[in-house]
């Protein structure tokens, strides 16, 4: 099975590459790169399996026959902002998509938020389109909390804001070995691997 990400987000294409490696299963994943890149979508489905749908398709117009295309979106929602940024995420900030405004954006809306309502959740939706036409949508949410600075070098986006539950490390301070055990985009791929492994069924 060869799956192409349709995704220019080089980190997710290493997390997404990481767990498929970790998993063990007889896929070979390709980044968008190398047929051209990803072509330009406007995300504005309005939900993380809309906006997904939209990547995933897009892609899958332009790979090779018999393969697939496989779009990743997620996004952090937040208790205290009911769900903000959410499907927003990554422009949060500005159209720019510029992660270090969005997570100074972040901490600046969460100042007088006090430690016990800093409650928050990151949600990933991976979106599969298949050679015939089949398409199959897997989920995956972890749920933490927020800290009230940054802290950690590892990851990428809210990594080094977000708490996951039974942790005291944020994600980036974690690192990618943890944060693959246990993240939303580790829950939706393996349960893309689950149902890979029966057949795709
Ligand atoms: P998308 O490319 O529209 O799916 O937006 C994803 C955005 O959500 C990223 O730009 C980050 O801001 C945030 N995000 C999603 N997953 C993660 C993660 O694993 N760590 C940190 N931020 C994330």
């Amino acid at each position: 099975m060869q799956i192409y990400l349709a995704s220019g987000n080089a980190h997710k294409v290493t997390e997404l590459q990481a767990l498929a490696r970790a998993t063990a299963l007889p896929v070979e994943i390709f980044s968008a790169r190398v047929i051209g890149g990803m072509p330009d979508v406007v995300e504005d489905a309005g939900t993380f399996a809309g906006n997904a749908r939209k990547k995933a398709r897009a892609l899958w117009s332009r790979v090779p026959a018999g393969a697939w295309a496989l779009a990743d979106d997620s996004g952090l929602c937040v208790d205290a902002l009911a769900g903000a940024p959410g499907v927003e995420s990554a422009y949060y900030a500005g159209p720019q998509g510029d992660g270090a405004a969005n997570l100074a954006k972040l901490v600046a809306a969460l100042r007088d938020v006090p430690a016990a309502q800093r409650g928050a959740h990151f949600v990933c939706v991976l979106w599969l389109c298949g050679p015939d036409g089949r398409e199959q949508m897997f989920e995956g949410r972890c749920d933490g909390g927020l800290r009230a600075e940054p802290r950690g070098g590892a990851g990428f986006g809210y990594d080094p804001l977000f708490v996951p539950a039974g942790h005291s490390a944020s994600f980036a301070e974690l690192g990618d070995a943890v944060k693959s055990t246990l993240s939303h985009r580790a829950r939706a791929w393996s349960r893309l691997a689950e149902w890979v492994r029966a057949g795709g069924r």
